[in-house]
């Protein structure tokens, strides 16, 4: 069976015949026990990943989609990934393609925290000639209570550490608790890395959901920019903490920026049989879309994972992973 559509069942009920699941799909690589407010590498399925032959010399791009649950992640990553498998004009899709990847779970998902990966890492000739491997990775969480954010901010440090670049998936606004959070799981970030690095990360793209002031801030990545520039300023009759918080935030990526996306219509929003087809889908929203993927990951945009200004194999982030997370497993 190599449908998408496939339950944990099905997927369990293949384990034990011992059977490898070979279709492309999310793997998850770091899991969350909600009890015992611990994170698990599944070092196994990582390496799998990671050291394949054809990618684990290569430099690594990783760019990972980082927020809370419902908030469109999985509809953004599908489309990642049509671009990822077409590299066309035409990667958008047809009218009536159904959305398949990182959503193949649709009624069955259960929302678990932590950290998911694609299984395929995406092998890319940048324009200067020189391949690199293009990890795809799920971060998500929930920030709703005093426990679950101390866990959360574990885990979005660990994918800040480990991505070239932070999608930040927001819902229509950047809200003072969203800078506070980014805050907190810089500051976990920064305190597990060994050396001082001027800038400990790299790129972070604040990715604004249902933008609905495209008057004062039009859609897109210009739009993104002065809404951006306003909401982190530093004033002088700011309170300390607010200001604190951006000065950080500024202090910690080399590079920041932002999009701001419009509402995808109410068939994505409300009705249940969407399936992901872009028929179903605002005009205005898949206008925005083809210029925010190839923004993120056109070869020319790649951005490669460095860590002390020295870019990174895909070999070498396995090591990273495991070094971090014994960090955090004191
Ligand atoms: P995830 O949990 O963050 O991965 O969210 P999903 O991608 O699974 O989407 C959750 C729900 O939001 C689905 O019903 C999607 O159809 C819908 N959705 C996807 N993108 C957007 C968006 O930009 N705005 C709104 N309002 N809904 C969206
Ligand atoms: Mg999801």
């Amino acid at each position: 069976d190599t449908s998408p559509m496939r339950c944990e069942e099905e997927e369990e009920a293949d384990l034990l015949k011992g059977v490898e699941p070979d279709v492309a799909r999310p793997i998850q690589i770091v899991v969350a026990d909600e009890e015992e407010h611990s994170f698990s590498l599944q070092e196994e399925a990582l390496e799998r990943l990671l050291l394949k032959e054809e990618v684990q010399d290569l430099n690594v791009v990783v760019v990972s989609v980082a927020g809370a649950f419902r908030k469109g992640k999985s509809f953004l990553l599908d489309f990642m990934l049509r671009y990822m498998y077409t590299q066309s004009e035409s990667w958008v899709g047809t009218e009536e393609e159904p959305l398949t990847g990182f959503s193949w779970r649709g009624g069955c998902e259960r929302e678990t925290t932590g950290i998911l990966a694609w299984s395929e890492v995406f092998v890319v000739k940048k324009p200067d000639g020189c391949k690199v491997a293009v990890l795809l990775i799920d971060t998500q969480g929930a920030f709703d209570s005093q426990s679950t954010i101390k866990d959360c901010a574990t885990l979005f440090a660990l994918s800040t550490m480990t991505s070239s670049v932070m999608v930040y998936n927001l819902s229509q606004n950047v809200q003072e608790d969203d800078l506070q959070h980014l805050q907190l799981f810089t500051e976990y970030g920064r305190l597990a890395m060994e050396e001082v690095y001027e800038k400990p990360f790299q790129s972070l793209m604040f990715l604004i959901r249902d933008w609905s002031y495209p008057y004062e801030h039009p859609y897109g990545l210009e739009g993104g920019r002065s809404f951006l520039e306003k909401r982190l300023q530093v004033k002088q009759n700011q309170h300390e903490e607010l200001q604190n918080v951006r000065k950080h935030i500024h202090s910690c990526f080399s590079n920041i920026g932002c999009f701001l996306l419009p509402h995808p219509g109410l068939k994505v929003a409300t009705n249940p049989h969407f399936d992901g087809r872009l028929r179903d889908i605002d005009d205005e929203f898949k206008k925005e879309l083809v210029n925010l993927i190839p923004t993120l990951l056109s070869p020319e945009n790649l951005v490669e994972k460095e860590i002390g200004g020295v870019k990174i194999t895909c070999r070498d982030l396995l090591q990273y992973f495991k070094a971090y997370m014994k960090i955090y497993q004191g």
